[in-house]
């Protein structure tokens, strides 16, 4: 019992102790202290916000895809009569463009979208948008302008524009022209004023969203209720596009075997 008791006295005096011998060994020396101070010190001037900022830029540049050569996009097909220089131009099947820099072009609700149209058994290949003669026109992206032209029987007074990102936009039925061929601009700088000039039956702005001249239905890009892009990043899939550009005998061939298909896969499933 006794060597118990002087057991735990023992204990007792080592953990009065040992707190304080690590204490007087672990002391850091002072110059070191004073070494810690100094580079904290130094990392004062970089502000935590500066850090923040870079990072974010860093990570919504990797959801962007690269610019294309820009020599390539307006050196080639650079052409001021036709709408679609690129007739005969293979085009790539898949491509990621860039849509982060995009300026809606006038503000106001959507009256027709893209597709086709029974009505005048053609397809829309972009969408109407309401305006008041007289409205600033902007450019969607930054590039450069390729025509201004005037199509009595269909665009009216229009414009075209190449972008940096490799697309195209069409802007339709316009009252004046402000930007010129050849003319270099910015995102949201004014093009034009709006109309109702061509085959239009009341003032709006005909918007279309072009690669490679496949017409992308805008709202695929675009969320036209808030003038911004739906994602930085728009995904072309030639395929895809060009079977949203056909006619209605094709598309309507299209929706008759996909029926037909679903109809037979329902067959297959109740046998078994
Ligand atoms: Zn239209």
């Amino acid at each position: 019992m006794q060597l118990i008791n002087k057991t735990l006295a023992l204990f007792a005096a080592a953990a009065i102790l040992v707190p304080v011998v690590a204490n007087a060994q672990y002391k850091l020396p002072q110059k070191h202290n004073k070494q810690h101070s100094e580079l904290l010190a130094s990392q004062k001037p970089m502000a935590a916000d500066i850090k923040v900022v870079n990072v974010l830029k860093y990570m919504s540049d990797l959801s962007k895809p690269e610019l294309p050569d820009q020599d390539e996009v307006y050196g080639e097909y650079w052409v001021s009569q036709s709408v679609n220089p690129y007739v005969g131009v293979s085009i790539p099947e898949v491509k990621d463009l860039d849509v982060s820099g995009y300026y809606h072009p006038i503000v106001g609700p959507v009256t027709s979208g893209f597709g086709y149209r029974p009505r005048f058994g053609r397809i829309h290949r972009g969408v109407d948008i309401s305006l008041h003669v007289g409205d600033t026109i902007r450019a969607a992206f930054d590039g450069k302008v390729r025509m201004t032209k005037f199509d009595r029987g269909g665009y009216g007074y229009y414009v075209v524009i190449r972008h940096d990102n490799g697309m195209e936009t069409v802007y339709g039925h316009l009252s004046k022209f402000i930007a010129k061929p050849d003319q270099r601009v910015k995102a949201g700088d004014p093009i034009a004023l709006g109309g109702n000039t061509g085959r239009s039956t009341g003032p709006h702005l005909h918007f279309e969203t072009r690669y490679y001249g496949l017409a992308i239905n805008p709202q695929l890009i675009i969320d036209f209720e808030n003038g911004v892009p739906i994602k930085d990043s728009f995904t072309f899939n030639k395929a895809a596009v060009e079977k949203s550009n056909l006619g209605r005998r094709v598309a309507k061939r299209t929706t008759r075997s996909k029926a037909r298909t679903t109809a037979s896969r329902k067959r297959t499933s109740t046998k078994r």
